[in-house]
């Protein structure tokens, strides 16, 4: 992105919270709260509209496993599921559905797994925040031969243990959320997955089920915006994927997210 503005005011699109970027809990219809402001005037269709930003054409998906935790089973075989996972949805229908979401120059289309990383340094304490997942990052980026360097088509996915809470935009894991994807100055692009160790972030799945669910969601988010909020986005309604949270489908033999589709007018 050479003419990309990258100046830190242009990070946040000003209209965007920072709530909107996370996959929410899932909470039961029941005890779900209705939006502020909310009036017996059902709200208007979601439309995603383009903002102009980067897109993630061609994914490339680095996994990073952060804790000692995945280093032995069953978080190992976990993390070979995922990286699995990766290795088979990002040559799939779920990036080829996006392809609606096309600009001039920036062509969805299928990406690739890079590699996969697990570190058990710098230790982690009972909650981490986004700043030093960002820091992590920038570490591993600078300081190894391991980890790519970001490009434009770089996705880094960094995976929490069990334990261990997430907190960002003075929100936390478990509480508000079960996972989002940010930015750092519009140059790295990154999803943060908090293992799911309540039930608002199992969504009634196994870990397996409820981690590539909630993967697949930040996928394609990131995909269609990468800076959130810049990208494909819904004033009301957030991301591509936070319009059809918890809503799953089988991909192959792995349970994904729904995604908003503009031209079916549902989700698909
Ligand atoms: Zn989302």
């Amino acid at each position: 992105m050479p003419n990309e503005d990258l100046s830190p005011a242009r990070r946040i699109h000003p209209a965007h919270g920072d709530a909107i970027r996370i996959v929410p809990l899932d909470v039961p219809d029941a005890v779900r709260k209705p939006p502020a402001g909310a009036s017996a005037t059902p709200a208007a269709a979601p439309h995603l509209s383009y903002r102009n930003g980067p897109l993630i054409a061609r994914p490339e998906v680095f996994s990073i496993f952060w804790g000692p935790a995945w280093q032995t089973p069953p978080q190992s075989t976990l993390a070979s599921q995922l990286d699995q996972f990766f290795d088979f949805a990002l040559k799939s229908p779920l990036i080829d559905q996006l392809s609606e979401y096309d600009v001039p120059h920036r062509t969805i289309g299928h990406g690739k797994r890079t590699g996969s990383i697990s570190i058990s340094r710098p230790a982690l304490a009972h909650s981490v925040s986004d700043t030093a997942i960002q820091h992590l990052l920038q570490q591993e980026i600078s300081g190894g031969t391991v980890v790519p360097d970001p490009t434009p088509n770089t996705l880094y996915f960094v995976y929490l243990p069990p334990g261990v809470k997430v907190v960002q935009g003075g929100s936390a894991s478990c509480q508000a959320f079960c996972g989002y994807h940010n930015d750092i100055a519009g140059q790295i692009f990154y999803a943060v997955m908090p293992y799911p160790g309540c039930s608002g972030c199992t969504g009634g799945l196994g870990v397996l089920d409820a981690l590539t669910s909630t993967s697949s969601h930040e996928l394609c988010e990131a995909i269609t915006d990468p800076i959130p909020g810049q990208g494909w986005y819904d004033d009301v309604n957030g991301e591509i994927g936070d319009i059809c949270a918890w809503k799953t489908r089988k991909l192959g033999d792995y349970t994904v997210q729904l995604e908003w589709s503009n031209r079916a007018k549902k989700c698909v």
